[in-house]
């Protein structure tokens, strides 16, 4: 499809406005698109943490939302079903991109395990200025795909030979557009997504420059600057920590948020206390300017793995990729590696421990449920009536409520005589005291 070009200088200026819109939300390169929201659920049947991008295009919303429903009620449906001591799991993650201030992409990545585990992959391409969706037949012509099978199998013969006789590998790499649907459109390449048990058991990769699919598709190379260079961080404050007062550490997961993570600094700040945040690889990015105040604030950053994801399920390399990639997201950020490490959920075992390297598994004395009740009031009340010296309590910077609890929570807990640190702060003046679940 031979794409039009733009007459109209007014509607160019509104809709470059528009996608300019979209791309300034987020700093991170893998999120470019829309504004982050994410849902977090400890259920008795089931845990589930889903991140989506929430766009300025209703139609993409809206696609994005009934795809996560139709994989979730799915999901539900068998899980409350099992009865397996492992908590079935549901787990949504994405990646999104902007080109030529034009296009929208977003690849949604859906990990769940019930008996077994099951990943798969889902994406989307959205033309802002037809207001329309692209399909992979709009970028193709039958010649281009041809070249693309062959490319793709070349590709993969060279760097993953052991399965590419096989009878499905063969089928999936075919030039049939079908196989082809799974793209994003990322600055310089085209991305192909091949799900697991098409071309391989898991899912492959194929990433293809323009230069490649030149005179195919309408598409330009036109680049978008990005994010301005962050300043090192130099000097975190001086701390006057008693080791004979009592001490609580307060933890906040899932972060940063840019909508409630700087009131809850801010309220940290005016008392001169501390609390750690256990933030997300895959959403540090999202908000550098928060994490640089972390730490030159006198708080800790906890490495809260990078798609949240039960650790407990992995293979030791995905957990070690799950925490390497968070210790360089945040260390690309603050120049710090994190120390301490809150595995999703508190799920560990012996391999997680292995891969920790060292660093602190973080888990939890006093959970506030923050999530669940959403209500600043009975927050308050329940960690007031809990919390006890070497308490590490467990909230979320992720709901208004729970900012709400944690700016009254602040100025409360060292009323009643609790200095507010850092859980490393904490292990190192309270070593003895230190609660765990
Ligand atoms: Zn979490």
């Amino acid at each position: 499809m031979k794409l039009r070009k733009i007459v109209c200088p007014f509607l160019c200026l509104l809709l470059w406005g528009c996608s300019q819109k979209e791309i300034a939300q987020n700093s991170n390169p893998q999120q470019e698109v829309g504004k982050r929201q994410q849902q977090l659920a400890v259920e008795d049947a089931y845990v589930k943490s889903v991140q989506y991008p929430e766009t300025s295009y209703p139609k993409m919303n809206k696609r994005i939302k009934e795809l996560i429903h139709s994989y979730e009620s799915s999901f539900i449906k068998q899980a409350v079903k099992m009865k397996e001591t492992r908590k079935p799991e549901f787990n949504v993650s994405y990646e999104s991109y902007v080109k030529d201030n034009r296009y929208l992409s977003v690849k949604l990545l859906f990990y769940e395990v019930l008996y077994q585990k099951n990943e798969t992959v889902e994406t989307m391409v959205y033309d802002t200025k037809q207001n329309t969706f692209l399909t992979i037949e709009d970028f193709l012509s039958e010649d281009a795909l041809t070249q693309l099978s062959a490319d793709v199998i070349q590709y993969f013969q060279k760097h993953a030979s052991k399965a590419c006789d096989r009878d499905a590998f063969r089928t999936h790499s075919a030039a049939l557009m079908e196989n082809y649907a799974h793209f994003v459109l990322k600055k310089d390449a085209m991305v192909f997504y091949f799900p697991p048990h098409t071309l391989f058991d898991t899912t492959a990769t194929y990433e293809c420059p323009y230069e490649k699919i030149k005179g195919k598709t309408a598409l330009s190379s036109e680049t978008i600057p990005t994010v301005v260079p962050y300043e090192d961080i130099l000097n975190e404050p001086v701390k006057n920590i008693d080791p004979q007062k009592p001490m609580v550490a307060l933890t906040f997961d899932d972060g940063p948020s840019k909508r409630y993570t700087a009131a809850i600094l801010d309220a940290l700040k005016q008392y001169h206390g501390s609390a750690t945040f256990f933030v997300l690889g895959s959403n540090a990015a999202n908000a550098p300017n928060l994490l640089q105040r972390m730490v030159l604030e006198g708080n800790e950053i906890g490495n809260h793995t990078f798609s949240h994801k039960q650790l407990t399920t992995l293979s030791k390399a995905n957990i070690e990729e799950e925490i390497a990639a968070t210790q360089e997201s945040i260390y690309g950020i603050t120049r710090t590696y994190p120390n301490v490490i809150r595995p999703p959920y508190g799920s560990k075992n012996d391999t997680v421990m292995q891969c920790a390297q060292g660093k602190r598994i973080v888990t939890w004395s006093l959970d506030t449920r923050d999530w669940k009740d959403r209500n600043t009031k009975i927050i308050v009340e329940r960690v007031l009536k809990q919390v006890k010296d070497g308490d590490i309590i467990l909230m979320h910077d992720l709901y208004d409520t729970s900012a709400q609890a944690a700016i009254i929570l602040i100025p409360k807990l060292q009323e009643k005589g609790f200095q507010l640190v850092t859980v490393s702060e904490l292990y190192t003046y309270h070593p003895d005291k230190v609660r765990r679940s």
